[in-house]
């Protein structure tokens, strides 16, 4: 077993382990147990909840400047640990090491310092005599204790997205990493522990079924930040009625690719190849469904099938990857049986991959389903893996209605040179986010979230700081 060093929940000022039985965390490359880590009882998470309440009186009430500058000292933190946290980060989810460094650790280190200056420059509406002899001014306050519950496909940047506006705003978290992949927020809970004041920030490990659904039905939490699985959303709605909590919710994706006629095939492929792929298409962004215009189609599906087989996998130097494997053996068998069905269809044509890759590590060969119909499932429902269908379609209101055909409402994009077609198309899809001529590009400052069940609420830029604050009306008699 590996030795790692920060293995403890943050509950207050305190680095304890859970009391319940222990669950296995993997390194999902070799199949060997990283360590077993018992999860947080239900008197622990309620000493978290009420840590968290006693730092919010104090916390509530710092200023902008005060938060932000403990939320720059964490930024600076996690940079010099950059090494460390991509290191613990690549063992516990698969993923390729250099993929963490490069791509992840700069996101997560920019989110933070983001939302210490963004609440420096909220500003609101005038105040002013709306009833005479009164005057009305609007206050953005802290909501309250904020439970926050992450998801195993990237692990710290969810956390960094999910701590960052909350404690920005004057929150104060409990928070549960996936049970899968808890490292990182663990080692994260060692920095926090050291710059912010006690309870501001709780961490607790454990299953979803037991910790986190005790969190999210605990009476005193105000607000349940989730990023995971429509079903665990439904979990949360229902848990909220209870006390009435505020809910922020990024659910799955399914995001359609648009490619008209005249776009630039090599620029689709190159996209696609990176960004239907990226961290094995664990991703609810991923450019999972492609619609190819007719005249298009067979070469986008020859040259997608020929990039994604030279995409690089489980090679014995990590440099050398592109990808890593699925996070489980649960994830990866729910891919296979997605395909499998797929293959057994008449007009479907496995045009690469399709099979579990031999040995050791739960790898998935990367996979273009090429002849998909719309009423496919393979189309129609998130498989999270690193798997492309891609569908014929004819004209545009045909590519625009099957691309709004979906349950998902989380990112789309759409590939012409012609940019009046593309600002149009963008117009019509019904998607939080649709990139034109590129896919999966992110930005501090932009917001990230959903439509449809794919959920609502955004992540990262300005409206998070709105979602994780309240407004509130102080109206003062005039003499
Ligand atoms: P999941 O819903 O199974 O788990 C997410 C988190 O919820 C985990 O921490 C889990 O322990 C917890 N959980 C599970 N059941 C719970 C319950 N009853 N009560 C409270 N907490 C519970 O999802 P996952 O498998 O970890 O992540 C994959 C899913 O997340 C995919 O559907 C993916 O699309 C989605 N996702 C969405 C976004 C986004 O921004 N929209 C980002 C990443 C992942």
């Amino acid at each position: 077993m590996t030795t790692l060093s920060d293995t403890q929940m943050l509950i207050g000022s305190q680095f304890v382990s859970g009391t319940e039985a222990a669950e296995t965390v993997l390194n999902p490359k070799t199949e060997e147990t990283l360590i077993e880590l018992p999860e947080a009882s239900a008197d622990q998470i309620d000493a978290a909840v009420n840590a968290a309440e006693a730092a919010f009186a104090h916390w509530s009430r710092t200023t902008p400047a005060e938060r932000s500058s403990l939320l720059l000292k964490l930024a600076d933190a996690i940079e010099k640990e950059a090494e460390g946290f991509a290191t613990l980060e690549a063992l516990n989810c698969g993923k390729p090491r250099h993929a963490v460094l490069n791509d992840e650790m700069p996101a997560v280190v920019d989110c933070f310092r983001f939302f210490a200056g963004a609440v420096r420059t909220q500003h609101g509406m005038v105040a002013g005599e709306y009833l005479a002899g009164h005057t009305s001014m609007i206050r953005r306050d802290p909501v309250g204790v904020v439970a926050s519950i992450a998801p195993w496909n990237y692990p710290l940047m969810m956390a960094a997205w999910k701590l960052a506006p909350a404690l920005a705003g004057g929150n104060t978290v409990i928070i549960k990493p996936s049970e899968q992949t808890p490292l990182t927020m663990l080692k994260l809970a060692k920095l926090i522990a050291d710059i912010f004041p006690e309870g501001v920030v709780n961490v607790v490990v454990g299953r979803g079924e037991s910790v986190g659904s005790t969190l999210i039905n605990h009476p005193k939490v105000s607000m349940i930040s989730l990023t995971g699985d429509i079903a665990t959303g439904k979990k949360v709605l229902a848990a909220a009625t209870k006390t009435v909590k505020r809910t922020h919710l990024e659910l799955g994706g399914k995001a359609p690719v648009v490619v008209f006629d005249d776009a630039d095939i090599d620029a689709v492929v190159e996209g696609v190849k990176i960004f239907g792929y990226y961290n094995a298409g664990q991703d609810c962004t991923a450019a999972c469904r492609i619609y190819a215009q007719d005249k298009v189609y067979e070469k986008l599906v020859a040259d997608l099938a020929s990039a994604a087989s030279s995409l690089r996998f489980n090679q014995a130097d990590d440099g050398d990857n592109d990808i890593g494997p699925l996070i489980s053996a649960r994830q990866r068998a729910r891919v296979a049986s997605f395909v499998e069905r797929a293959s057994e269809i008449n007009h479907i044509e496995i045009a690469t991959g399709g099979k579990v890759s031999g040995g050791k590590g739960f790898f998935y060969e990367p996979t273009v389903v090429a002849g998909a119909l719309q009423s496919d499932e393979i189309v129609r429902r998130e498989v999270f893996g690193p798997v492309v269908s891609v569908t014929r379609f004819s004209d545009v209101d045909e590519a625009v209605s099957w691309a709004n055909d979906s349950d998902y409402g989380l990112a789309s994009s759409v590939w012409t040179k012609d940019v009046g077609r593309g600002m149009a198309t963008a117009a019509r899809l019904q998607y939080g986010c649709t990139w034109v001529n590129c896919h999966f590009m992110l930005v501090s400052e932009m917001p990230h979230g959903g439509l449809k069940q794919s959920g609502y609420g955004k992540d990262l830029s300005a409206y998070a700081l709105e979602d994780y604050t309240v407004v509130r009306h102080v109206m003062v008699k005039n003499g």
